[in-house]
């Protein structure tokens, strides 16, 4: 899979979560969640390339986000779990998700980090067996709830804190316009304000409440309104407000439904049908004005996030 030069790229999509459902606090301290988490074409791109001659370590540049990089990490675990000793890597991030937004872009990227090393030490995550792409999801589960969601990026469905993912047929055609905000939110203060606004639902409300949103995709449709839900969105608009106006303003763009992403700030637009995808990048144009710029996007698979060698075009 290595290019002849040892270079690959992978695009690394950013998610939204179509349903996400707080449960109770677990033992360990995370909360039990229930989710489906598309991938999106809003996208970073990764390039792994060896590192310069001299370089002992592996590297990481990732302009526009300071401090230890998730995809550092991923890449350390990846050698820490495997035992795989590949001469040292450097992996260049273009950001095209907004950071610390709802969007799992840190996730993203290490999950990303993680296909390209598999893909590098010559054992990609496609040709896994079940045992070793378990141990796989584990490293990734490591590093942050979101990323093993992302690791084969689709239609997610995402149980326990997030190490429990299972891939879904692709929902029907929709496009998605996502709004980025131009605050942040940090995703342990939003859980914090739910907690203080005892959002949680207990075991069996959770789960049969995901069942729902499962039963509604199994059979070909995009859950009902009353089943996009984020449990989160309210203490997430407590922290921010202006969430509250974002909402309004992609519905009255023509999105069928809006909702926020993750812990947020980021909205989404959902704009169903086949002509989705065209309407959300019309209703685009239309929010042009907004700063930062409203992103259409559509859905995603693992194909489209695989990894390549440098020098072909993706797709
Ligand atoms: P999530 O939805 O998974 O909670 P998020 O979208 O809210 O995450 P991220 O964009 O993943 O947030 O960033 C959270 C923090 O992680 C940032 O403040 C940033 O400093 C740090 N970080 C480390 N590596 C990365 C990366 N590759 N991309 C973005 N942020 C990163």
């Amino acid at each position: 899979m290595s290019g002849a030069d040892g270079r690959l790229l992978a695009r690394a999509p950013g998610k939204v979560n179509l349903s996400l459902l707080l449960g109770p606090r677990r033992a360990d301290g995370y909360h039990a969640l229930a989710s489906v988490v598309e991938a999106v074409s809003l996208a970073d791109e990764v390039r792994l390339a060896p590192a310069p001659a001299g370089t002992a370590e592996d590297q990481v540049v990732c302009p526009g986000v300071e401090g230890e990089n998730l995809a550092a990490r991923a890449l350390a675990a990846y050698r820490q779990a495997t035992g795989w000793r590949g001469p040292p890597l450097r992996l260049e991030i273009d950001k095209r998700i907004p950071v610390a937004a709802g969007m799992g872009g840190g996730s993203a990227d290490a999950a990303a980090a993680l296909r390209l090393a598999a893909s590098a030490a010559g054992r990609p995550i496609e040709r896994l067996d079940t045992a070793d792409r378990a141990a796989l999801d584990a490293v990734a589960f490591g590093l942050g709830a979101d990323v093993p969601a992302l690791l084969a990026p689709g239609l997610v469905a995402m149980e326990g804190a997030g190490e429990r993912v299972r891939p879904l047929a692709p929902a029907p055609a929709h496009g998605i316009l996502v709004l980025p905000s131009p605050h942040h939110l940090a995703t342990a203060e939003v859980f914090a304000e739910a907690d203080r606004r005892r959002l949680a639902r207990d075991a069996d409300e959770l789960e049969a409440g995901h069942a729902d949103v499962l039963a509604a995709l199994a059979g070909g449709v995009l859950p009902p309104p009353e089943l996009l839900v984020n449990d989160l969105q309210s203490a997430a608009a407590a922290l921010c407000p202006p969430i509250e106006a974002t909402l309004r303003t992609v519905l009255s763009a023509g999105a069928d439904h809006a909702m926020l992403s993750g812990s947020g700030p980021t909205v989404f637009g959902l704009f169903l049908g086949g002509d989705g995808p065209d309407r959300a990048a019309a209703a685009a144009t239309t929010l042009v004005r907004l700063e930062p710029a409203p992103v259409a996007c559509v859905p995603v698979d693992a194909g489209w996030a695989a990894p390549r060698p440098a020098t072909e075009t993706p797709a």
